[in-house]
């Protein structure tokens, strides 16, 4: 889609070149939600494609995604076979109601930071214990528990001007086994529910996501007879799709399907 109320697009070699943030500036990475409707309150766009983050790399502690890596790298990525929690990134790219040609474009960053409640990747970052770093036009950095990212639907604790740089997971999280349940009412739909465990030898981390607006992370204490008392203290998403008390109930479903 045109926009045509953008007077300025910018590509960087450095994020320090801005000297200001202004409430119409937005970065664009892939850009298939930016130029997917109407962006009336946008007047510049600063590509963030030029700055060659698109790395999937490994260190002695952490497997890096860069912000910029088109999702279709994640599917492409020659995974050790002992990483068994690649499955579950693999499934976050392939959950995404869109076709190839929006996932060889669509980037990590834009999927994570557009925050929406039925975001795929959020649910397994969380799962996986993964660490946001952060990066602001001064030249700061910090970093995030992925957990605390994302507050609502649309909504991340990213200030203006901040921008995601990588996503980190720690090596030995590659090793947990991840299951990720999708459920939606037309294979093409976005996600009506997405669970996602990632489970070790001490724990299960359990991720609820797409049925309420953000992410949330459960650590069940017995799983052979799991309490679900929390999910009635949780805002299940209403809409013309479905009820709240439909989205519960596939909750937990999925829920019990990823514990067995
Ligand atoms: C057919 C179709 C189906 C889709 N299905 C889904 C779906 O099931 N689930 C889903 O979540 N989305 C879906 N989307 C929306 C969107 O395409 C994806 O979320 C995609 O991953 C966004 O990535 P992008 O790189 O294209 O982001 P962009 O469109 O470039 O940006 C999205 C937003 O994130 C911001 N942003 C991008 N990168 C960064 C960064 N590094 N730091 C800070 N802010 C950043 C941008 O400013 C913008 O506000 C779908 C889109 C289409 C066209």
């Amino acid at each position: 889609m045109d926009l045509p109320n953008i007077e300025t697009y910018l590509r960087l070699d450095d994020i320090q070149t801005l000297t200001n943030w202004s409430a119409d500036y937005a970065w664009l990475a892939g850009g298939t939600w930016l130029f997917s409707e109407p962006q009336t309150h946008l007047k510049t766009l600063i590509d963030i494609q030029t700055l060659g983050w698109s790395e999937i790399e490994v260190n002695e502690d952490y497997l890096i995604i860069g912000a910029t890596c088109p999702l279709v790298k994640l599917l492409e990525y020659p995974w050790l076979p002992e990483w068994t929690a690649a499955e579950g990134l693999k499934s976050a790219v392939t959950a995404l109601a869109a076709s190839l040609k929006v996932i060889n474009v669509a980037t990590v960053g834009g999927n994570i930071c557009l925050a929406l409640s039925v975001g795929t990747l959020a649910p397994v970052m969380v799962a996986l214990g993964a660490i946001y770093e952060i990066w602001n036009i001064k030249g700061e950095s910090h970093q995030v528990a992925a957990k605390d990212f994302q507050i609502g639907s649309r909504q991340t604790i990213l200030q203006p001007g901040e921008i995601l740089r990588r996503v980190l997971i720690p090596l030995s999280h590659l090793q947990w086994k991840v299951n990720y349940q999708r459920f939606s009412i037309a294979a093409t739909d976005p996600a009506l529910v997405i669970v996602v465990t990632a489970r070790n030898e001490q724990q299960i981390n359990c991720v609820i996501s797409a049925s309420i607006a953000a992410p949330l992370l459960w650590r069940f204490d017995n799983v052979e007879a799991p309490n679900f008392a929390f999910l009635q203290k949780l805002n299940f998403i209403t809409d013309a799709k479905a009820s709240s008390d439909y989205r519960r109930e596939v909750t937990v479903v999925l829920i019990k399907r990823t514990l067995q």
